[in-house]
């Protein structure tokens, strides 16, 4: 917005993970390049390299994020201690990003998704880990993290906020917070849609965004996820209706009071899946730097593989064909079929990279 379309491209970033100031600059970026980021939640090696493989074929930088039970998945079901598992599959999904990305040669943020009261020893577990690999490698493991204690009061909200985004900054870690309640529930974070209920709740208010501002801002970099009525899953159109003006009375309001430049704000936009085109333009225009994206991305890989179990039936049935002896081993080949779930992934982010106008946009030097 504003900014020439050269001054991106004269930055420059390494590809890899980007942490840091190189983080600030990507973020920066899209703000002041009026795009934003897809950030897709993950659950397996498939899904890792799909979300880098999409980045890599549209020329742009992406955010792989990770919620709990995405990353107890990654680690494994059968893993007995749950806990151990949602921290170690963190871990390894990171990891593995830490050692591909470059080879993508695109920016990768790394990063994990809601975290309520509850889960905030998973976060810190996270830390312990990540200060170990920040001593190894110079980095902190993930760009960032996410505390959600949108459901306790905002004093609660913000002091934890504060005391953990503490601990980040010295690696220098982002913490994206949520005000307000997006709808929907993401692996078990969150409360149903209920259309009865006090929809106040559903909108972020901007003495509470200033608030938070004015808590955190001395103290790190972080984020804002801000609630304008949008809600985690695809619902019938109609029941979702999303007021993006909401995030420009945030922005307006922490501008006023701390005189500072035009969106003084990173705000992120969950639950991005199946929302409106214009909504999502609008939405950017007023800071959204990342865009969460999971129900599409999940639909895309499996809807992919339904076609072609649709297709090639007595393939998931018999190893031979019953009438003719025919093997079938090339259609049950798990790689087959995961592999068109992974350019499932592909083609419907080429999409949310349009959407988000950051196509062709990474900040990679080439
Ligand atoms: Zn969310």
């Amino acid at each position: 917005m504003g900014q020439p379309a050269t001054k991106t491209t004269e930055i420059g970033l390494k590809p890899g993970v980007v942490t840091g100031k190189d983080y600030q600059t990507l973020v920066a970026a899209a703000k002041a390049g009026g795009y934003a980021l897809p950030a897709v939640n993950v659950a397996s090696t498939n899904t890792v390299n799909a979300v880098m493989e999409a980045a890599a074929k549209n020329n742009a930088d992406v955010i792989v994020q990770l919620s709990n039970g995405g990353a107890q998945f990654y680690a494994g079901q059968g893993l007995a201690d749950g806990f151990q598992a949602k921290v170690l599959g963190a871990v390894s999904a990171a990891r593995h990003v830490h050692l591909l990305a470059e080879h993508y040669g695109i920016c990768v943020v790394l990063h994990t998704d809601h975290a309520n009261k509850k889960l905030i020893p998973w976060v810190e577990a996270l830390l312990d880990h990540g200060e170990a690999f920040y001593r190894e490698t110079g980095k902190p493991l993930f760009s960032s993290h996410m505390l959600d204690l949108s459901e306790e009061s905002i004093e609660f909200n913000l002091s934890e906020c504060a005391r953990i985004l503490e601990r980040m900054s010295r690696m220098g870690m982002s913490l994206e917070i949520e005000l307000g309640v997006t709808g929907g529930e993401e692996d078990g974070v969150g409360s149903d849609v209920d259309e009865s209920a006090d929809n106040s709740r559903l909108y972020t208010q901007p003495e509470d965004v200033l608030r938070a501002y004015e808590t955190l801002a001395h103290i790190g970099d972080f984020s804002v996820a801000a609630s304008f009525g949008n809600v985690h899953g695809v619902y019938k159109p109609g029941n979702v209706r999303l007021r993006p003006e909401i995030l420009k009375n945030s922005q307006t309001l922490v501008q006023k009071r701390h005189s500072s430049a035009a969106n003084p704000l990173n705000l992120v936009f969950h639950g991005g899946s199946g929302s409106e085109k214009e909504k999502i333009t609008e939405a950017v225009g007023y800071g959204v730097f990342k865009m969460n994206i999971d129900t599409d991305t999940q639909f895309a890989f499996s809807k992919a593989i339904g076609d072609f179990v649709e297709a090639n039936p007595k393939a998931f049935k018999y190893q031979l064909d019953p009438v003719d002896g025919t093997p079938f081993k090339k259609y049950y080949d798990p790689r087959k079929y995961l592999r068109l779930a992974e350019l499932g992934v592909v083609e419907r982010m080429g999409e949310a990279f349009e959407d988000l106008g950051s196509k062709g946009r990474s900040l990679v030097r080439k």
